[in-house]
């Protein structure tokens, strides 16, 4: 399996590889090797991320041709060296934040921004979407036979709701009113864990009624489109006036940047998970003379995806509403088009299966 020295033909797999702005191609890829202290996963399931289609149209330069995309995965082990805690076969997922764990971040226990990790299936670090990838073994989580891979490949979306919602901690209990900004995946996924902890009246805000309609389903309290209601006033009217403690920015952008912000009483805090948008506008008064608070929440720690690979485990969050496509790798090209398109926000989450 290690290709000899000399061979001209190392082994090959099929990947799904962007080579330019709006080109996603299905072709022939060198196998990874599996080096020292790695495990060789067999892709099972890989979810398409809102920043992946970000990265596909060339909008965010966080994608360079040509290379694979893929972070949201699992699969089952392939190969492993001799004092491997895995096996051939285990069912695992991985988490793809590849952090060193000896620098300042990752001693603070911020190893989820730790700057000289790489992140499989960003920038031209090769990632998922692919028959094989190999990954050091600490970056890899066993889970049981009672979890499909599609269910275990949306622990890293829910990860990242779980960091979002535990950087508020205990304060959600005293909470009357949560408010989260985008009914998308990400969004969707706060609101289930809010829901959760038990979290009092929830929120939800988007543009698309067709994710409202997901929101109130899947707990929601109010569902409101701020294209056809001022938020700020919708929010006033169903808290009579008492406004949000807390909100989530689970979008990107300025206008739900704004929004986020808007709903707030005064000394609420505003968590933003949203990574689109580079540069935005605020109300910088707002914040200084109701004293605001805003939060980053970026991506996650390995503990946020042991709790919520365990919470899937539970079936303690329902996924299945949030998947809309499932097929195999070999239509990937085709699905990136459609989520490039989805004007009406009735494509959450597509699954690839290699
Ligand atoms: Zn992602
Ligand atoms: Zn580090």
């Amino acid at each position: 399996m290690m290709g000899g020295k000399g061979n001209r033909c190392p082994p090959e797999m099929k990947a799904l590889v962007y080579t330019g702005p709006g080109q996603m191609e299905l072709s022939q890829w060198e196998k990874p090797v599996r080096g020292e202290g790695e495990v060789l996963v067999k892709v099972k399931a890989v979810g398409i991320c809102g920043s992946d289609v970000e990265g596909y149209l060339g909008k965010t330069g966080r994608r360079i041709p040509p290379m694979i995309m893929g972070h949201e995965f699992s699969g089952e082990v392939a190969e492993v060296g001799g004092r491997s805690k895995f096996r051939v076969g285990d069912r695992v997922v991985v988490q793809p934040k590849l952090y060193c764990g000896s620098c300042s971040y990752c001693q603070m226990g911020f190893s989820n921004i730790c700057p000289h990790g790489q992140f499989l299936g960003v920038m031209s670090r090769n990632g998922a979407m692919a028959e094989y990838v190999s990954v050091g073994e600490q970056y890899v989580f066993g889970f049981g036979e009672n979890t499909t891979y599609v269910e275990a490949s949306m622990v890293e979306p829910l990860a990242v709701a779980h960091r979002a919602v535990s950087k508020l901690g205990t304060a959600i209990d005293e909470a009357k009113y949560l408010l989260v900004v985008g009914a998308g995946t990400i969004g969707l996924l706060v609101l289930q864990i809010l829901r959760k902890q038990g979290a009092r009246s929830v929120i939800v805000s988007d543009l698309s009624e067709y994710r409202l309609e997901k929101a109130r389903e899947l707990g929601a309290d109010y569902a409101i489109n701020p294209g056809r209601k001022n938020l700020k006033a919708a929010i006033s009217e169903i808290t009579s006036d008492k406004m949000v403690d807390y909100s989530f920015e689970a979008v990107g952008l300025n206008p739900t940047a704004v929004d986020s912000l808007e709903g707030l009483r005064i000394g609420g805090t505003a968590v933003w998970i949203g990574n689109a948008q580079k540069m935005i506008e605020i109300d910088m008064q707002q914040i200084v003379t109701t004293e605001l608070t805003v939060k980053g929440t970026y991506i996650y720690t390995d503990e946020d995806y042991v709790q919520c690979l365990n919470l899937i485990e539970e079936k303690a969050v329902s996924l299945e509403p949030l998947i809309s496509v499932q097929t195999e790798l070999d239509n990937g090209p085709e699905v990136f088009r459609q989520l490039a398109e989805n004007k009406d926000g009735r494509l959450l989450k597509a699954i690839l299966m290699p």
